[in-house]
């Protein structure tokens, strides 16, 4: 990455990237707090409302239904992996959660993906693709038989 570029990504990390990273952190504060158990607090319920403030209401929409299925809303994402339903999240949605400038979703289990702050490796390191192993195809000669 060019200084230029890693420039770019610094503004839009200033610029866009609060709100949206903000929001699915909301959600997933919000999921942890609806799957407490134990007695319902009215500490609880108070940070609940004011969760569900926050979170603009076609998104919560969104998560609610999942919610309401037994499902988890939000998926964190590890190693490249999302964790509720362990299919690899497409390289390019990995790279986008870093400087979220929208929402995103599992493409496999619909969840809102959560990148952890843990998992985003500095900007100094470039987010290379992995090199795939390349599976070679030998072909055999084919006997033939005269
Ligand atoms: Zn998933």
């Amino acid at each position: 990455m060019t200084n230029e570029m890693a420039g770019v990504f610094g503004m839009i990390l200033a610029k866009n990237a609060p709100t949206m990273r903000m929001t699915v952190e909301n959600l997933y504060a919000l999921q942890q707090l609806q799957l407490q158990t134990g007695p319902v607090s009215a500490e609880r319920e108070a940070m609940i409302k004011l969760l569900r403030e926050k979170i603009p209401a076609q998104i919560l929409g969104h998560f609610d239904r999942l919610m309401a299925q037994g499902r988890k809303g939000v998926a964190l994402v590890r190693n490249g992996v999302c964790r509720e339903c362990h299919i690899r999240v497409p390289s390019g949605t990995a790279a986008s959660l870093i400087h979220p400038k929208d929402l995103y979703l599992c493409d496999n289990c619909g969840r809102y993906l959560l990148l952890p702050l843990d998992e985003i490796v500095p900007a100094a390191e470039p987010l290379a693709p992995q090199s795939v192993p390349v599976r070679k195809t030998r072909k055999k000669p084919v006997a033939v038989a005269v």
